[in-house]
């Protein structure tokens, strides 16, 4: 029953086409009418994370320009977006329909602010199980909560299989007081949360990147005051040997 693949996913597609859809347009836009002190701390952390990502993809010896990206489970396109102004090459994908529609309607915006830069991606609503093909780099950020422990695993390795040259990954951190946290925020659980959030061990993802032949060359953690992400810069690990970074 806590398959990721089985009720679960079916549930949490529900929630990001619906109640869910409409709760993370409102943290991820810009908008501050109706968005509460927790939303906007939220809105916050989650920049910093796209940021964090930027700065990252920025740094690396790979450039972002003609390189080809996967964001699996892309939400409003809030990297998608940055990374097809600086001419990535980006397939933008989700489980939610909501969400990719409302990605699309952003990138032609920018679009049509910065015709000459700006790469419109190509958009599919798919789930990250799905998704096949080869990228430069491959990015998931925050869609990790959605899958428990043994999922996320496979997952990742899923994604790893995807990627030439760069895996970056965000997740909220498992660790005592964190877990703690989320004990008890079950036992009081807030009106739109419909869906299970799973935490993960750093150890799990980085264990889970191994087998897949890659290890973690960066780290960043982005904190504020309802908002935890771990974030992970994989390389291959065989290329590793031949170039540093
Ligand atoms: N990555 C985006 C970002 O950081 O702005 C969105 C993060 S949002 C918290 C989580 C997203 O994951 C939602 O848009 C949701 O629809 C998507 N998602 C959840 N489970 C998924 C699955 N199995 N396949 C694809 N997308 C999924």
């Amino acid at each position: 029953a806590e398959a990721a693949g089985g009720g679960d996913k079916e549930a949490v597609r529900a929630y990001f086409n619906s109640t869910g859809f409409e709760r993370w347009r409102k943290i991820y836009g810009s908008a501050t009418d109706g968005v509460n002190r927790v939303q906007l701390d939220i809105r916050e952390g989650h920049a910093q994370t796209v940021a964090a990502t930027l700065s990252m993809l920025r740094d690396s010896p790979v450039p972002l320009a003609g390189a080809t990206v996967c964001d699996a489970g892309c939400g409003t396109g809030s990297l998608a977006i940055p990374l097809a102004s600086q001419g990535a090459s980006v397939l933008a994908s989700d489980i939610s329909a909501a969400m990719v529609s409302e990605a699309q309607r952003q990138a032609e915006s920018a679009m049509a602010a910065q015709p000459d830069t700006f790469r419109m991606p190509r958009f599919e609503v798919r789930d990250l199980e799905s998704l096949e093909g080869k990228y430069d780099i491959v990015v998931c950020l925050d869609v990790l909560i959605h899958y428990p422990r043994e999922e996320a695993k496979k997952m990742i390795r899923h994604l790893a299989s995807l990627a030439e040259k760069r895996v970056l990954i965000s997740f909220a951190p498992k660790t005592l007081y964190f877990d703690f946290l989320k004990r008890v925020g079950e036992l009081f659980p807030g009106p739109s949360k419909a869906t299970r959030a799973y935490l993960h061990s750093e150890r799990d993802i980085e264990d889970a990147l191994r087998e897949a032949g890659w290890r973690v060359a960066n780290r960043g953690f982005i904190s504020t005051q309802f908002y935890f992400a771990k974030l992970f810069e994989a390389v291959p690990i065989a290329a590793s040997q031949y170039f540093t970074t």
